[in-house]
């Protein structure tokens, strides 16, 4: 599970300028899908070589009203899950009554909380951070995150406050192929879950540790070891009538990361909303292999169900490696048939790439279509191996790769994903100069 660390601070403090830089680096994959829609809040980051869960919180100061008062909610439930809390404060404005109100909600919570006392730039750091100490939480770090300055040493703080990874309970082979159940409250994750595990083929095993509120149910299926990570926690329930735990999606993005494929189910009733193009960019920019299930399709009307692919169509062309299913969790129609997407986009997935192989294609896509002149001089383009799986990575070795521009990048990769016969998994071109 990876571990939260969460951004928390009054308005215009800076969180965003420190989520930016410290997420950019893992952008990269993401580059290749235009059109693809991320939740700013919520993003990946390598910090120190530990790969986390960044989420900047809106306001807590507990006086927020209306919408204010619900996204405060979601700080909150974001703060209880967090390893690490950064609270920023301001140096230039000082401390203020706002910056008090959070601290008194934070000092509630009891999180290892650092603070940090952003734009440091320009100010006097001795008589500018002397008024912070009153708050009397955490340690005391300097940054200004427009330029970097001091992150590196807040990061360097932070990572002695995450968690040691904790051990896999069960072996690797036993586990099978994970998947992650994710989608919106109501979409029908629960329904999917039952149905998934009721199925007659299938034989639940006792269900082993828990980590954190997601739960890991390892199955058979035909003699085929499997592991569903359920994000809605329909297992755990005493009953039925026990309340529906609350939807987190923190615990989404932990599942999606430690999931092999990913089943992004989707309400047909209510169509594509933004939260599901959100969760469809984590899954994408965590690498991992997609099934798009759209659930609730029976009883539907054609035409609104012509007008629901259409808008699929139309809005999910930056996912067009991905299949799409319709399915109703309810009565069970279409649900067998996700494995034949699971089992194809795993494969895909974790395919053994030999260097050979992707240096021919890569010569063939280069003679098709010769990479454009930079100052008179063609990038050229030389051979290509295997980087890493689930996402496949192709690295890519020539010269002037760093002036490779976009759409050739996605030119190559499609070409790759035609020529190795790829599906169900974003692929990711990694380009380096020199040998
Ligand atoms: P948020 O509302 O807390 O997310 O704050 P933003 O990240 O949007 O930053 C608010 C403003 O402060 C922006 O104009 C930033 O460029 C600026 N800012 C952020 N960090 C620094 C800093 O370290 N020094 C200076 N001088 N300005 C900063
Ligand atoms: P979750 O919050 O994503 O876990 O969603 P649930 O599985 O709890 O389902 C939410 C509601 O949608 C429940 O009332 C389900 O009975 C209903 N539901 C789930 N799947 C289907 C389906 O395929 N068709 C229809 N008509 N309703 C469904």
């Amino acid at each position: 599970m990876l571990p939260v660390i969460a951004l928390v601070g009054r308005p215009n403090v800076g969180k965003s300028t420190l989520f930016n830089r410290l997420t950019k680096s893992r952008d990269a994959l993401v580059a290749n899908y235009a059109g693809l829609t991320r939740d700013r809040k919520y993003g990946e980051a390598e910090i120190e070589g530990h790969k986390v869960i960044l989420v900047d919180t809106g306001g807590i100061s507990g006086d927020e009203e209306g919408i204010d008062e619900a996204m405060a909610q979601q700080s909150l439930q974001a703060i209880d899950e967090a390893d690490v809390v950064l609270f920023l404060v301001d140096c230039r404005d000082g401390l203020t009554p706002a910056d008090e109100m959070i601290a008194d909600q934070l000092r509630t919570r009891s999180k290892p909380t650092l603070l940090v006392a952003n734009k440091v730039d320009g100010v006097n750091p001795d008589i500018a951070l002397a008024p912070f100490y009153e708050l009397g939480i955490g340690e005391l770090l300097p940054t200004t995150a427009t330029h970097g300055r001091g992150v590196r040493a807040l990061m360097e703080r932070v990572v002695k406050d995450l968690p040691e990874p904790v051990e896999p309970e069960i072996a690797d082979e036993a586990k099978g192929i994970k998947i992650a159940i994710v989608g919106r409250p109501n979409v029908g994750k629960s329904t999917l879950v039952n149905r998934l595990l009721g199925e007659d083929r299938v034989v639940v095993y006792d269900e082993p540790g828990t980590t954190r509120d997601s739960v890991y149910i390892n199955y058979e299926r035909d003699d085929k070891p499997y592991t569903l990570i359920d994000t809605a926690g329909i297992r755990r329930r005493k009953n039925i009538r026990e309340s529906v735990e609350k939807f987190s999606i923190v615990k989404t993005l932990q599942a999606v990361e430690d999931a092999n494929v990913v089943v992004l189910v989707i309400d047909a009733r209510e169509g594509l909303v933004d939260q599901d193009l959100h969760l469809m960019g984590s899954v994408i920019q965590a690498g991992r292999a997609l099934v798009v299930a759209l659930n609730k399709w029976d009883g539907l009307e054609d035409d609104h169900r012509q007008y629901v692919k259409t808008e699929l169509e139309r809005r999910l062309r930056f996912v067009d490696f991905a299949d799409i299913h319709f399915i109703s969790a309810l009565h069970g129609t279409g649900v067998g048939h996700l494995y034949e997407s699971i089992e194809s986009a795993y494969q895909s997935a974790t395919d053994k790439l030999s260097t050979n192989h992707l240096t021919r294609i890569l010569q063939w896509a280069v003679s098709e279509h010769q990479p454009p002149l930079v100052h008179g001089h063609r990038i050229k383009l030389r051979y290509a191996h295997a980087g890493g799986q689930n996402p496949p990575v192709i690295v890519i070795h020539g010269n002037q790769t760093e002036q490779v521009p976009a759409h050739y990048v996605r030119y190559l990769e499609k070409t790759f994903r035609k020529a190795l016969d790829l599906h169900g998994t974003p692929v990711k071109i990694e380009l380096r100069s020199g040998s």
